[in-house]
């Protein structure tokens, strides 16, 4: 098979020292794995900026989705009210999550080329008392759109409001300072900017809010509860855990430190996406989304017009050596490019090189 890179938002392409750390195969019970664990949980305190006195790491396997369900079903209890913002799939696919577990919930959306108005959420907590959470995506995937995190956080802090963030896509690639804004839990997966291969999700969370949720669950598997206390215990994992995608996230975790953390690895993937936007849109293929609410993690571009066939033009990347993403949207026709994992400007320059080709050959001629 043809080698290829992934411009996708996770799975991405990872670094083959991190793929050979999962040529071993290793024991669950063992001292080494355990304390693997136990590093990868106090590592992630670190990055998110927290003191681990206040805030624990809780690892669980699965998808982001998995992550981000636990905590709907674990932390919210029979009489809270979750506000769910709403503007990409993946803050629909939490209201599916909330209508699954039956937990009381409304939802805020605006277009998908929008982001939430901090007056709008002001007007409905004040007109619904009832509201205790809020649950908010940060960099939604489905557009590459940025959440404005520390207006909503402020808001949350001002009306003592509990606070999810899905950082699913952002977290280790954005610095997200998580106990200055008072977040209470936030969400990411080991396949995201981490670097690391899927297989499992982590959920950092404020010690205080989840010593409350014990028996609160809907569901033993995703019982957040009862994995961090079980994890607590020496860093074992409650039932089978990936340990080969543990290994390699435990190496993607040093090589983030190596890069110089997540300052460095922001500014690399913010350079990747200017020079991806600034290239594009020369050839006239532009972006959905303004620039001033543009993630540096991946771009939604428009069709550039009514030649352009996505299939076609998927192939054609494709053999020359990158993967690309379909649109997520079903109003317009539009494809997306993620420029994070190992990913360099180098790589963006030689993508645009061969669209730029492709331009020529088939749109353009
Ligand atoms: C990737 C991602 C998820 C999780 O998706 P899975 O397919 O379950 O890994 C959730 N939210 C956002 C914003 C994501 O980018």
């Amino acid at each position: 098979m043809e080698n290829y890179k992934l411009l996708t938002p996770g799975p991405l392409t990872t670094t083959s020292s991190v793929k050979e750390e999962m040529l071993f195969d290793r024991c669950t019970w063992d001292d080494d794995y355990k304390k693997m664990t136990q590093q990868i949980r106090r590592r992630l305190l670190e990055i998110a900026l927290v003191s681990p006195h206040t805030y624990t790491a809780v690892l669980l396997q699965g998808s982001g989705s998995f992550g981000v369900e636990a905590v709907l079903a674990t932390c919210i209890q029979p009489e809270d009210k979750c506000l769910i913002i709403v503007n990409g799939a993946y803050g629909e696919r939490m209201v599916t999550m909330a209508k699954y577990i039956g937990i009381n919930y409304v939802v805020y959306s605006v277009p998908y080329d929008r982001i939430p108005a901090v007056n709008d959420i002001a007007v409905m907590l004040k007109n619904d008392r009832c509201i205790t959470h809020i649950a908010m995506v940060h960099c939604e995937t489905t557009t590459g759109i940025l959440n404005p995190l520390e207006e909503i956080a402020n808001i949350c802090k001002k009306n003592n409001i509990t606070f999810i963030v899905d950082a699913m896509s952002s977290f280790g690639g954005i610095e997200i300072k998580v106990e200055d804004l008072a977040i209470d839990y936030l969400i990411s997966s080991a396949n995201k900017c981490i670097q690391g291969v899927p297989g499992f999700c982590f959920v950092v969370a404020k010690i205080e809010k989840l010593l409350s949720c014990q028996g609160t669950a809907k569901s033993l598997s995703l019982d957040l509860y009862d994995q961090w206390k079980c994890m607590e215990k020496e860093g074992k994992w409650r039932f089978t855990s990936p340990t080969h995608v543990v290994a390699a996230f435990s190496k993607a975790l040093e090589e983030l430190t190596a890069e110089g953390g997540v300052l460095a690895r922001y500014k690399r993937y913010r350079e990747n996406n200017r020079v991806l936007r600034d290239k594009l849109k020369a050839m006239g293929i532009t972006a959905y989304i303004r620039e001033e609410v543009q993630s540096p993690i991946i771009t939604t571009f428009l069709f550039p017009g009514i030649k352009f066939d996505f299939a076609d033009f998927y192939q054609y990347v494709k053999a020359n050596g990158f993967v690309l993403y379909p649109g997520k949207l079903t109003d317009v026709n539009t494809f997306r490019i993620g420029n994070i994992g190992e990913v360099y400007k180098q790589d963006i320059v030689q993508l645009c090189d061969i669209i730029e080709k492709y331009m020529e050959e088939r749109i353009n001629e």
